[in-house]
């Protein structure tokens, strides 16, 4: 814990250093999409994609897991994706699964072989994705072009970044 302490200490400091902008602006941050993958601590948005402070809206929870919409029950997925979808109308949603999930692993647990979790974990992508384009705000969205969704696979052993190619039904090199 120290260390973190100690870093975030220093934060400023060492932005400065590296010349990142903090976004310390009024505005609010018209982050360019919206990420969502597991909590997984091997897995940095920001540092896959280069983000800076302000590019990417995050929602982070155990397995990436998108719950079923439902009226009755209004989760923090859901809000959290209301508000990157309606008020900040993000143009672009990221569904990062990856590879050695905790969540994915013990749904397929028995079998170890790599390429059945690796399917798991992109099968599990994909199944975050549907989920979120059947959300009241997301598919009106889809509906108008106005929003693309893109199911992507970070394979943590190489560093790999895969996509999802529909066209192919295949996760394939970015
Ligand atoms: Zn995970």
């Amino acid at each position: 814990m120290q260390y973190l302490i100690d870093q975030a200490r220093v934060f400023r400091a060492r932005a400065a250093a590296h010349g990142l902008d903090l976004g310390l602006q009024a505005e609010p941050a018209r982050p360019r999409a919206l990420f969502v993958s597991c909590s997984d601590a091997r897995l940095v948005p920001a540092l896959l994609t280069g983000s800076r402070p302000g590019d990417l809206f995050e929602l982070r929870t155990y397995g990436g897991l998108i719950p079923d919409f439902s009226p009755d029950e209004v989760t923090g997925e859901a809000r959290t994706v209301e508000y990157a979808v309606r008020d900040l109308s993000v143009r672009d949603v990221i569904v990062c699964g990856h590879s050695r999930c905790g969540l994915v692993d013990a749904a397929v647990s028995g079998y170890d072989e790599p390429t059945l979790t690796t399917a798991g974990g992109q099968w599990h992508a994909l199944a975050q994705l549907d989920r979120l384009s059947a959300y009241p705000c997301v598919a009106p969205r889809l509906a108008d072009s106005s929003l693309r969704l893109h199911a992507w696979f970070y394979e943590t052993d190489t560093g790999a970044v895969l996509c999802h190619d529909p066209r192919a039904s295949a996760f394939l090199p970015l």
